[in-house]
């Protein structure tokens, strides 16, 4: 069992704290239950990093990100620092980390837990057992492309244009690490793109099929962006491993996170690209945001922060017993019929924070036992 793995924690703002200080929880847990140690060292970021330091990702949090063995991030962001400009907002401080950490696919899975399919906005029996994954790339296409910009024509008139680009290399490793899950998982990738329309989409397709080479057992199909969605919001079940670039993938992972009806439930992970000695930087957080309608209530769902952890466990750390062991956690406490207000139904009872925290950890006790 890895010992003594080195765990950045950077909590940053609004609920953030709240949910990452119920993760600590079940790290202790793990320390006292399972012997695994964790070096677990905290660092500022977003806006409690400006106010402290003037800049949403200092430099120091770079040294400890750059020096860590996997980072667990809460959210950032909230009202108090929505009028400074945009190169010194909170959000900038998951970008710089993003772009000098290399973490280029972003992985989100939509899963819905039989107790919480009534939440769905489709039919329970559509969504019931729902399990799929998306994998975005997060660092390339149309949000980083070049040209960009807002300009005046000669003519007077102005326009705004965005370029979507992709090279063979940047699909190619993506596309690696959508195969690789499908792998491990059912064996179905669906590549998503525009190649009838686009270019970079003819180009994706080509890429995506020649990788699908080297993956014999995983079974390619590919579907258009448009059709995707479509799918997705009518027979979500029929996806295992979804890839897509970083403009389709953001928004069918919205859209699967909307079928599962609930935002305080799911967790991602973002990775970078194995070095030779098989290590990756590789960053951990709830899909949601730092919920500033609620902070310092107490009230916020902790699920998605500690299934980030098991996503870590399991990513970072090739520990696959502990994260199921959480998962299974997780379950049984809302089969129990504990529900935070997001998350809520008639008839169960309705809790904070850090009462689920604790019952997440009473169930790891009870599976323990
Ligand atoms: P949000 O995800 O913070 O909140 C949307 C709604 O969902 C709110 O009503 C909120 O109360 C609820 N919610 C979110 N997480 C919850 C949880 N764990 N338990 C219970 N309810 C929960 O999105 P938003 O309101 O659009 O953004 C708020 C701030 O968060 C903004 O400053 C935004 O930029 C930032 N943000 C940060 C990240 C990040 O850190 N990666 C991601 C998204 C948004």
């Amino acid at each position: 069992m890895p010992a003594n793995k080195k765990l950045l924690v950077l909590p940053g703002d609004g609920i953030g704290p709240e949910v990452v200080r119920e993760v600590r929880r079940v790290i202790d847990w793990l320390d006292r239950r399972r012997q695994v140690t964790f070096d677990v060292e905290e660092g500022l970021v977003g806006g409690a990093a400006i106010d402290a330091l003037g800049h949403p990702c200092p430099d120091r949090t770079m040294e400890q990100a750059l020096a860590a063995d996997a980072i667990l991030f809460g959210s950032v962001g909230g009202p108090k620092w929505d009028s400074l400009p945009f190169e010194g907002r909170p959000e900038l401080g998951i970008l710089r980390l993003r772009k000098e950490l290399g973490l280029f696919a972003n992985l989100r899975p939509a899963l819905v837990w039989s107790p919480l399919a009534q939440a769905s906005s489709l039919k329970a029996d559509l969504v019931d057992g729902l399990d799929l994954m998306i994998v975005r790339e997060s660092t390339g296409g149309i949000y980083f492309g070049e040209p960009r910009g807002i300009e005046t024509l000669p003519d007077g008139t102005r326009r705004g244009f965005d370029t979507e680009t992709y090279s063979e290399e940047e699909i190619a490793r993506v596309a690696r690490i959508g195969f690789e899950l499908a792998a491990k998982r059912s064996g179905r990738l669906t590549s998503v793109d525009k190649a009838n329309v686009m270019q970079s989409g003819r180009f994706w397709r080509e890429i995506v099929t020649r990788t699908a080479a080297e993956f014999p057992n995983v079974e390619l199909s590919h579907m258009y962006a448009d059709n995707c969605a479509m799918q997705l919001a009518s027979r979500p079940k029929q996806f295992d491993v979804i890839l897509a670039s970083n403009l389709f993938g953001d928004l069918l992972s919205d859209l699967a996170a909307a079928v599962t009806g609930s935002l305080g439930m799911l967790p991602s992970a973002t990775l970078g690209a194995p070095d030779s000695s098989g290590r990756r930087h590789a960053l951990y957080e709830p899909i949601h945001g730092s919920a500033p309608d609620i902070a310092g209530k107490g009230i916020a769902n902790p699920c998605a922060q500690i299934l980030s952890f098991a996503m870590l466990l399991r990513w970072s750390f090739g520990m696959e017993e502990d994260a199921r062991l959480i998962e299974n956690a997780v379950e049984k406490v809302l089969s129990g019929g504990l529900r935070t207000a997001d998350i809520m139904v008639p008839g169960a009872a309705r809790v904070g924070t850090s009462i689920m925290g604790e019952a997440v950890v009473r169930e790891l006790d009870k599976m323990a036992a």
